[in-house]
């Protein structure tokens, strides 16, 4: 079936004219990431080290990297002076569940926040409702690690996010939802840090979050989210643990358990990617290793030793053949880097007909 439809379809690929077939994703060590690495390492700076990021990435999907970790503001501060003053940009790395890694290796350099700005801290504020709490949390903490920690001390109101992978950090950036709610709906204040402007607070309010979006201007990776206030509602810690238990059931019946971004393409207002690609009859569909998961058709799974192409390949051929039968345009929900760790998206594509 797959080659009377490709037919039809002209793709221009961004993988294509980008770098990522250029090399086998191994550094250059005349790359300015990895000059910062030995500066890093010689000023005792963010712990900096070889990664290769398939290893960092639900989809098991990326090339090498330095990743230096930042443990409290300071050193996100300091790390990324350094990264600027060797002419290196800087991102952020969360829990790569919503995040195409290149193939290639990563030029900018990989944070990843640790320490400080990976803790919870449980705040008693005036002017709260008797059973209402508020905790700050670091965005670089697990989102499974914090509902967790609420389970335990029993604070309700996160548990419709129960397996969703990532960290917190990752989950505001993209407003991850599930069942109806948005991260956002119990978020009272984030914390943004940018370089030379110091660390603010901004409040409910001050951004407008929407599907998939907390609507704020991150400058293209320039300002980090560094942590979140939620509110939350005491309750009993075995009702918090039993509806987070649910979630995960009913996740586990329809969601695939191969490697994955998890949903790769957003919905389109009011209708399902997902059963717009089944109308299509794409699940099963692959390219090289990239293959559309037979259980939820907006997933795209690594089957073994797929690349970042083969993933860009597929959803382009995936979005044109839904373009062909639904004259609707999908959008990734996923975020696809390239080599500078810059979101390049899905270029535009031609249907031939
Ligand atoms: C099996 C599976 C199921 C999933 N189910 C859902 C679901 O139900 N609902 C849903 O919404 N999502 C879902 N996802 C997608 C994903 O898990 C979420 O979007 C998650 O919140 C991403 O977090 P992360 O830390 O992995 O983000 P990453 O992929 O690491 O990062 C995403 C982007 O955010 C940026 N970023 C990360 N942290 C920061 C920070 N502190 N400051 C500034 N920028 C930052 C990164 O640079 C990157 O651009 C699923 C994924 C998988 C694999």
């Amino acid at each position: 079936m797959g080659s009377e439809r490709l037919n039809l379809i002209n793709i221009e690929n961004n993988m294509q004219s980008s770098s990522y077939l250029n090399n086998e994703g191994l550094m250059d060590n005349s790359s300015a990431a990895v000059k910062l690495y030995g500066y890093l390492l010689a000023k005792g700076l963010g712990n900096p080290r070889k990664v290769v990021l398939s290893k960092l990435s639900t989809i098991r999907i990326g090339g090498e990297a330095i990743l230096a970790q930042a443990g409290s503001i300071k050193e996100l501060e300091k790390i990324i002076q350094a990264a600027q003053s060797h002419a290196c940009r800087a991102v952020i790395v969360g829990g790569g569940s919503n995040t195409l890694y290149p193939d290639t290796c990563l030029k900018a350099l990989a944070i990843s926040l640790t320490g400080e700005l990976a803790q919870i801290e449980i705040k008693t504020e005036a002017g709260l409702d008797e059973n209402q709490v508020l905790v700050k949390v670091g965005a670089g903490l697990g989102l499974g690690r914090l509902l967790q920690e609420a389970a335990n001390e029993g604070l309700s109101g996160l548990e419709f996010l129960a397996g969703i992978p990532g960290t917190v950090g990752g989950a505001v950036c993209g407003n991850a939802g599930a069942a109806g709610g948005s991260i956002s709906d119990k978020i009272e204040s984030i914390f943004l840090h940018e370089y030379c402007e110091g660390e603010k607070e901004i409040f409910k309010g001050d951004f407008q979050p929407g599907y998939r979006t907390m609507g704020l201007d991150l400058k293209d990776g320039e300002i980090v989210i560094t942590a979140v206030t939620f509110k939350l509602e005491k309750k009993d810690p075995q009702a918090v643990r039993s509806a987070m238990a649910e979630r995960i059931r009913e996740r586990s019946l329809c969601q695939p358990k191969e490697p994955s971004l998890g949903c790769f393409f957003l919905n389109p207002k009011g209708i399902s990617a997902g059963m717009l690609i089944d109308q299509c009859h794409l699940k099963d569909l692959a390219y090289e290793r990239a293959l559309i998961s037979n259980l939820h058709a907006n997933f795209i799974i690594n089957n073994s030793n797929a690349k970042a192409f083969d993933v860009c390949e597929l959803a382009n051929i995936v979005r044109s053949l839904v373009y062909k039968h639904h004259k609707i345009i999908l959008e990734p929900e996923v975020k696809i880097w390239d080599d500078y760790g810059r979101d390049i998206g899905l270029k535009t594509f031609q249907i031939v007909t």
